[in-house]
């Protein structure tokens, strides 16, 4: 019988111009016809998909419009031929295509939270990047995961940590799951540096290279607060349980201290490359897509506790995760929205934390919320912090 197990397995990759999109390409050609690229999506990116879609020959594409679609049909002229849908409707088909097993959702933002859902419900592996999916509705994304076949496996690098290192592991033997921070380039700032500090410096990430929104919250740490509200729904452990610490070289990823006081962790040189190929390779490793991490020429290992005073954006996304129901789409929402003014000069960083805490007050919570009412909440907050940052902004 012809092995069903040498079939390739096909993939869908949403997102698929990004950094995590275009790693994940790099990684299915390197494995030789194992993998299959059957459907992607970018945004607007019409030239980089054609470049992808030439390449990989899906069978299908997605774009935000209609005007991105067109753009596509001229760069993929001659190159590629196929299906090309749009829209939220385009998401939601190639996120349930069939003959895939396995959808990578790389999309940036509330619109990858959709296509995830749908992904579980349509039993596939769904390996996540997308942060906003488990910040803005955990409840519904590991629900839909439990009523399916569907598998969620974490794309980032802290929580494919954590997935290591808990693996054959039961819950009760867990103490405490600990995720590293880099502390970014802001972490010797003073308070006062802090309020003065201008978006190129807020940009210059020491040890990884990603996308602007996702490094300035790096660098107020409101990223890392976001992480772990996805660890608490990825592995069923509660806020109590959950700690930071900052580690600038970014070699541990994460740690897991057992009842029993021992610590295991995850170390691997700072590349995306590693968790993504995880995700895709689970439960087996595949080898190496980079050279291995020689610990004897990484220089020493730091670790300390995160400054709350400094950095309060942590202690926010804590809170807001901790509240739950509407409150993390809420922080997350007034977030990108006053990471967007602080990066176009219209307030300065420390107003990133104010604005958190005054749309948060403003909110009125939804305890356990479906995903229109999560949407609702993610629009409302953007207008609240769009106030904010105006307001903060006339007055400066
Ligand atoms: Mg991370």
């Amino acid at each position: 019988m012809p092995g069903r197990r040498d079939d390739p397995r096909g993939i869908v990759i949403l997102g698929a111009t990004g950094q995590i999109g275009r790693l994940t390409l790099e990684l299915i050609s390197r494995r030789g016809g194992e993998l299959q690229v059957r459907a992607l999506a970018a945004r607007r990116n019409a030239t980089g998909l054609a470049a992808a879609a030439a390449r990989f020959q899906p069978a299908a594409v997605a774009l935000a419009d209609s005007a991105a679609a067109d753009r596509f049909r001229q760069a993929a002229e001659g190159r590629w031929r196929g299906e090309i849908l749009v829209g939220a409707e385009g998401l939601a088909t190639l996120a349930a295509w069939d003959d895939a097993e396995i959808v990578v959702n790389a999309m940036v933002g509330a619109a990858g939270l959709p296509p995830s859902l749908v992904a579980l419900q349509a039993g596939h592996r769904l390996a996540l990047a997308n942060k906003e999916s488990l910040v803005i509705a955990g409840a519904l994304v590991m629900q839909a995961a439990a009523e399916s076949t569907g598998r969620l496996l974490p794309i980032d690098s802290e929580h494919s940590a954590l997935l290591q290192c808990l693996s054959g592991r039961s819950r009760e033997e867990i103490a405490r799951l600990i995720l590293t921070a880099s502390g970014g380039p802001l972490r010797g700032h003073s308070a006062g540096a802090l309020a003065r500090v201008t978006p190129a410096e807020a940009l210059r990430h020491p040890t990884w290279e990603m996308g602007p929104r996702i490094t300035i919250d790096a660098a107020t740490l409101f990223n890392k607060g976001m992480e772990l509200i996805e660890a608490h729904w990825l592995f069923d452990v509660p806020f109590e349980r959950l700690g930071v610490w900052v580690h600038p070289q970014s070699i541990v990823h994460a740690l897991v201290e057992f009842r029993d006081g021992a610590l295991l962790a995850h170390l691997s040189a700072p590349d995306m490359r590693l968790p993504i190929q995880y995700a895709l390779s689970h439960p087996v490793r595949w080898p190496a897509p980079i050279p291995p991490c020689d610990l004897t020429r990484a220089g020493p290992l730091g670790f300390e506790a995160p400054d709350a005073t400094r950095f309060p954006c942590l202690r926010i996304a804590q809170e807001a995760g901790r509240a739950g129901g509407t409150a993390p789409a809420v922080a997350n929402a007034a977030d990108e929205v006053l990471v967007v003014a602080f990066l176009s000069r219209r307030v300065p960083l420390t107003a990133i934390a104010t604005g958190l805490e005054t749309v948060l007050g403003r909110h009125r919570r939804v305890a356990a919320p479906s995903l229109e009412q999560i949407l609702a909440a993610d629009a409302w907050a953007r207008e609240e912090a769009e106030a904010y940052a105006h307001d903060l902004g006339a007055r400066t």
